[in-house]
């Protein structure tokens, strides 16, 4: 990370993402500019939240003009490390974890998972979207010091067990896709994704507070 993200709002910074997808997309179709309200549209924040969010980088949009996509472009790659692969390992390989090994991460940005862990027999040893799975007994002597994400995609009763062994294996950051809710040290990063929450609140919105009514 290069240092001005330390200036950068952490909201913002989750935006980070989702504008650079879109920002690649245009300069892919050849545009040198973009304004924010065409960027509102497209990726759904409105265009002050967009006007606030790229002046802390240093973008500054001229009236008339808009943003110049290659400054943007060029910005992002140095702020989320684009031209760096994080390397994540995945627990286990079950359907959801089997579907991330084979969707792996490249396409959009420079994460791979790398490694696996399963504690079922019948998947260690194997590989999957080339990814090797190891037992779970050889997390400590097989997960390579630069690692610093892990995917848990393990039964929720596993998941604290395995996080304890991954923070003293010196993981960084955790995306938890179990609904166990895990203790770690302030300096390590969760973050969760409930699929069955999601849903449901995306559910309960739909109709509770649905355009339509
Ligand atoms: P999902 O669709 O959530 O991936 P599933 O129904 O395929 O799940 P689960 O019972 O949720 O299977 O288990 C997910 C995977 O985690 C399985 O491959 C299982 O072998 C593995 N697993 C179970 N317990 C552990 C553990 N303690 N450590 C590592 N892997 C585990």
């Amino acid at each position: 990370m290069n240092q001005d993200q330390s200036k950068i709002p952490q909201a913002t910074a989750k935006r980070l993402p989702l504008y650079y997808r879109f920002l690649q997309n245009l300069h892919a179709s050849g545009k040198q500019r973009v304004s924010s309200q065409e960027l509102s549209e497209a990726v759904k924040v409105d265009s002050a939240t967009i006007r606030r969010d790229f002046s802390y980088f240093g973008a500054l949009g001229k009236k008339g003009y808009g943003y110049n996509v290659n400054y943007l472009l060029s910005f992002f790659r140095k702020t989320l490390d684009q031209d760096e692969l994080t390397k994540v390992a995945l627990i286990g390989v079950g359907n959801l974890g089997t579907a991330f090994l084979n969707y792996n991460f490249t396409k959009n940005n420079n994460t791979q998972i790398v490694i696996a862990f399963d504690i079922n027999k019948r998947k260690v040893g194997m590989k999957i979207g080339g990814v090797p799975i190891y037992h779970l007994d050889q997390l400590e002597s097989e997960l390579p010091d630069d690692v610093p994400v892990a995917i848990l995609t393990v039964p929720a009763t596993a998941a604290q067990g395995i996080t304890d062994r991954l923070v003293e294996k010196g993981i960084k950051g955790i995306l938890n896709f179990t609904p166990a809710r895990l203790n770690v040290p302030d300096k390590i990063r969760i973050h969760h994704i409930d699929l069955s929450v999601e849903l449901q609140a995306l559910a309960y919105f739909l109709k509770h507070y649905s355009n339509e009514d």
